[in-house]
């Protein structure tokens, strides 16, 4: 890479967000070049998989694992979703879906944001379905792909971007979006280590109110951490009974998550039939018993402990002796919570800088739903 890459448009972000709007961006007519900038190793973002390096032929969808549609009354959605059908990208996700009750019995109806509506998987991973959706208009590679680099400094100058990463790196680009709100909002000063926010100082408080809105608004928004355990079993781990689709969830009721501190249990099946678990968890308790906990491996034995209560004399699971390993992956920042940013403040001319994901007051708000859209409505602001 050049010391200085020039750009029409940079994206800072590679998630599903930042995936759709380069997507749809093209196939609106966008002829420019543009720079996705990507803190991460892949696309997908918190939609995406773990390719485990020490668990080869491993990949778990570690974040979100699906979407769901739960208003199906925006056009932008329906054709976006249909397209997505049409080519084989998505389809509807048949999977079983069940819910613990207090009594710890399963019902088949489930009471989650993430499950209702209509639900898709992808026909590969999650870090492959943003692959998949930019791939189907960069037809002309107009896209370059900066991985593993994390964007700390924004500076506008002559009309210009100018981005600068954490190992040193320049970008320089007419148009910026950013698909992560972390350079507008106060947790980047610990993330970052920087001491003001990276937008707040490349443009000063009164010369737009478009971004003293935003920042003002972003000020009251925050996060819910999560954290999520993959599980590699052992070849021989398998259901008791013949399921055989891709995904497998268990979810469980508010009372019986506060019990067990475990918000659900999603199994994948590999095409090698090798069974993967993820077991991701919301519980704040569970969070800081981890970060307290001196040794790793007996919070993970406590874990398994906990799943196997929980589908102690199940018909469907078989309890875990022993795995192969289990890798942890914490989300500080998992979904936004709080108020949604009002969508008439996603585009600011004046400073040719423009805004999506999934933390805008959409119809999807803290969810894959919502980062689309958002995604999709940006384009149609722009062109
Ligand atoms: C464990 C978990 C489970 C979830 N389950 C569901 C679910 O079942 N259903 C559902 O609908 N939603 C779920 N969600 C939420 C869903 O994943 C998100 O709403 C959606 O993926 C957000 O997409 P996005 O593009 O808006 O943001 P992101 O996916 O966060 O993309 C932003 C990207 O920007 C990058 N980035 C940020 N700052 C910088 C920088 N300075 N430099 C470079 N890169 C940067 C980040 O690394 C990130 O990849 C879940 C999330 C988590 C974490």
């Amino acid at each position: 890479m050049n010391n200085l890459s020039s750009y029409d448009i940079a994206i800072v972000g590679g998630g599903i967000s930042s995936s759709v709007f380069a997507s749809r961006h093209i196939k609106n007519g966008f002829k420019g070049k543009i720079a996705i900038i990507e803190y991460g190793r892949n696309l997908g973002g918190r939609a995406s998989t773990r390719y485990s390096f020490s668990n080869k032929g491993w990949q778990l969808d570690h974040g979100s694992p699906n979407l769901n549609i739960k208003n199906y009354s925006n056009n932008l959605t329906k054709k976006f979703i249909r397209e997505l059908l049409d080519k084989d990208i998505i389809q509807s996700d048949t999977s079983e879906y069940y819910e613990f009750n207090d009594e710890n019995n399963l019902n088949l109806k489930v009471n989650s944001d993430f499950h209702s509506g209509k639900n898709y998987i992808t026909s590969s991973t999650m870090s492959e379905l943003s692959q998949k959706i930019i791939s189907t208009h960069n037809i002309n590679n107009q896209i370059d792909y900066f991985f593993e680099t994390l964007i700390v400094k924004l500076e506008f100058r002559n009309n210009k971007w100018i981005l600068t990463s954490k190992n040193g790196s320049k970008f320089i680009s007419k148009f910026l979006v950013c698909s992560s709100n972390l350079l507008l909002h106060k947790r980047s000063l610990d993330i970052l280590h920087v001491n003001q926010i990276p937008l707040r100082k490349a443009i000063p408080i009164k010369k737009d109110k478009i971004i003293d809105n935003i920042i003002k608004l972003l000020d009251e928004q925050s996060y819910l951490p999560r954290m999520t355990f993959l599980i590699y079993t052992n070849h021989n781990y398998d259901f008791k009974d013949s399921y055989k689709k891709k995904y497998r969830y268990f979810l469980l009721n508010k009372s019986h998550e506060q019990k067990f501190k475990i918000e659900r249990i999603i199994f994948q099946k590999h095409i090698d039939s090798k069974l993967g678990i993820v077991i991701h968890t919301r519980s704040v308790d569970l969070i800081k018993e981890f970060s307290n906990s001196e040794n790793h491996e007996i919070f993970k034995a406590n874990l398994i402990l906990q799943f196997n209560k929980l589908f102690h004399q199940n018909k469907h699971i078989n309890k875990l002796f022993d795995y192969k390993d289990i890798s942890i992956m914490r989300w500080n920042a998992s979904q936004p919570y709080g108020a949604g940013i009002p969508e008439n403040l996603q585009v600011c001319k004046k400073y040719n800088i423009a805004f999506c994901g999934d933390w805008f007051a959409n119809e999807g708000f803290g969810r894959v739903e919502g980062a689309i859209l958002s995604a999709l409505k940006l384009s149609e602001k722009l062109i």
